[in-house]
């Protein structure tokens, strides 16, 4: 389990790390970010693309439905001048029936006159179709005020009293009405009374509408007319509820422009004057707003599917890449592995040396010879080290053999081959400290050759040598392996008994000797003999000098006492 734990996160460290892993997060970054760009550039210029059009086509639609307008407008207007120029009117005859039919007539044409009538200079009215106000006043009425001086269009209004004497309507929409009228001159240019007209307001808002397509509305388009003064009149739900900025005057060529409305959305707007060709114009504006989420909804679209479609090839790129890098690296990954195999001591490990990948196939026979020559060295190298080790193994040999001849030259008397005196006084030195840390007691031999000067003199010195020699060889043979011989000097011999405390001892071992020598038979000079002096170990001596101090002494004895003697030191 915790291997496993300690194993996921390297695992997917090494994918990242890894030339497929990366391989694939670049390829997929890139794409990603490429298509992202274009797909964002595009979505832009779509946008402005769409934004462009659906402004032209607003535009249009209000240019067309304010061209209705304005036309339609001018045909009612020039209808009630026309009426004004009849000559029954021109002749003031305001009270004949041919005034009422002429009205009449023009009501049957257009059904969209609700009130038709004349009035008298002083405002009563003389006649009227359906006989509707006839006899009242008009006089305060800004339609009959104006009408007095010049054909006059005015605003949209309720009118109270008509609406209680005309037919009941189906709509549950407040009747109201734009007033037209026009003054009445005899052929003198005297006033002699006014034409006036009330028209519905839904006819006005018909005309509008009939330039507005069911497609348009689907896109949520709206088409609103507003007064000179900004002041919203259709639809009535936007009635005093929105205003409008000053239009833009004509010609600018900002034909539609990004507006924020008073319900704080934005919209593509475009307003277009409704041009009635008459001096004193309604001064009308037809707007169309469209909502901007709306009208760039297209582009909004476009933008969706191309980035979907960037993440879709992000994600197809990363699977290319990953695909692509596996098989780039799969021969990498077996590079690695034959290598971990040769690091880990299997001698056998093989390079994969074909890949469709040149680069891939060159690494591969490359590490390949270079294993093979680095094999080859290390087998060499193998020998030397054997055969360094050998001979170091042989060259330490000769060093110990050397070391142990120059121990036992050190140590060793060259011509008889027992202990030198250097070695004697160091055994001596040993045995004295021994003595007088324990109190072991041993004894000294102090040996001379008796007249040996002469042995020489009469056979040489090589017999001299010869007898040394054997001199060497019988004090060997006649003591204890413990015992320790040397040579001391010239003809002088020294014998260390260890183990031995008392003189007694010593004695019989020095006379042991004494008499093995002079019994001996020596080939050159028949016989030898010898002088002993004998001392012991005694714990008052200051040093080990004293020992053979005292051996020399009874040896001095011994030669005194005629030679061939054994002399125990007192
Ligand atoms: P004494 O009985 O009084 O000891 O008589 P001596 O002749 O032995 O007396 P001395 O000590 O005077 O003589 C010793 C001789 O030993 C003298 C010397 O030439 C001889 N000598 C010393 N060392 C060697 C040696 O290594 N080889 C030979 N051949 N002779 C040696
Ligand atoms: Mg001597
Ligand atoms: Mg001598």
């Amino acid at each position: 389990m915790i291997t496993q734990l300690h194993w996921m996160p390297r695992a997917r460290l090494f994918f990242f790390r890894s030339l497929r892993g990366q391989l694939a997060l670049w390829f997929g970054g890139l794409s990603l970010l490429t298509l992202l760009s274009v797909g964002l550039y595009v979505g832009r210029l779509t946008t402005q693309q769409v934004a462009a059009t659906a402004g032209a086509s607003i535009h249009a639609t209000a240019r067309a439905a304010a061209d209705l307008l304005g036309a339609s407008l001018r045909e009612h207007e020039l209808d009630i001048v026309l009426l004004s120029l009849a000559p029954h009117f021109t002749r003031g005859e305001l009270t004949q029936p041919a005034v009422l039919r002429s009205l009449e007539q023009r009501r049957q044409l257009r059904e969209e006159y609700a009130w038709m009538g004349v009035v008298s200079p002083q405002g009563t009215v003389v006649q009227a179709v359906d006989g509707i106000l006839q006899g009242q006043s008009v006089a305060q009425r800004p339609w009959f005020i104006e009408g007095k001086k010049r054909i006059y269009a005015g605003d949209v209004h309720k009118a109270l009293l008509l609406e209680k004497l005309l037919p009941q309507q189906a709509s549950s929409e407040p009747l109201r009405f734009i007033d037209i009228a026009a003054p009445v001159r005899n052929l003198e240019g005297t006033l002699v009374g006014v034409v006036g007209a009330h028209i519905h307001w839904r006819w006005v808002t018909q005309t509008v509408q009939a330039a507005f397509d069911q497609h348009a509305r689907d896109q949520g388009t709206e088409i609103l007319i507003a007064n000179a003064d900004g002041e919203v009149l259709y639809p009535q739900s936007l009635v005093h509820h929105s205003h409008l900025a000053p239009v833009a005057p004509q010609g600018t060529g900002a034909r539609y422009a990004r507006l924020r409305w008073d319900d704080g959305q934005e919209y593509l707007t475009s307003q277009v004057t409704v041009d009635t060709r008459t001096p004193h114009g309604l001064g009308w504006r037809i707007v169309v707003r469209q909502p901007l989420e709306q009208a760039l909804q297209p582009a909004h679209a476009l933008r969706s599917r191309l980035l979907a479609l960037g993440l879709l090839a992000a994600m197809v790129f990363s699977l290319v890449a990953l695909w692509l890098a596996r098989s780039f690296s799969r021969p990498i990954e077996q590079l690695a592995r034959a290598a971990g195999q040769i690091e880990r001591g299997d001698r056998h490990a093989d390079f994969p040396v074909d890949h469709r990948l040149a680069e891939v196939e060159q690494l591969g026979q490359s590490l390949q010879s270079m294993t093979t020559a680095l094999l080859a060295h290390e087998r060499e190298l193998a020998t030397v080290n054997q055969s360094l080790e050998t001979q170091v193994l042989q060259r330490t040999k000769a060093l110990e053999t050397a070391n142990l001849e120059l121990k036992r030259l050190a140590t060793r008397d060259p011509l008889t081959g027992v202990h030198n005196r250097r070695r004697f006084d160091d055994k001596l030195l040993e045995c004295f400290q021994i003595g007088e840390r324990t109190g072991k007691g041993f004894a000294v031999l102090l040996l001379d050759a008796d007249h040996f000067k002469q042995i020489n003199d009469t056979h040489g010195h090589t017999v001299g040598d010869a007898v040394l020699q054997q001199l060497a060889q019988l004090l060997t043979e006649n003591t204890r392996s413990v015992d320790f011989v040397a040579r001391y000097g010239g003809e002088e011999f020294v014998v260390l008994l260890p183990h031995t405390p008392g003189g007694e001892g010593g004695l019989a071992s020095a006379e042991k000797i004494r008499t093995a020598i002079a019994s001996a038979h020596f080939p050159a000079s028949e016989r030898v003999t010898v002088s002993i002096g004998v001392s012991v170990w005694n714990p008052a001596d200051a040093n080990a000098r004293a020992i053979i101090e005292r051996a020399d002494k009874a040896l001095y004895l011994a030669k005194d006492a005629g030679r061939n003697q054994t002399v125990a030191a007192t």
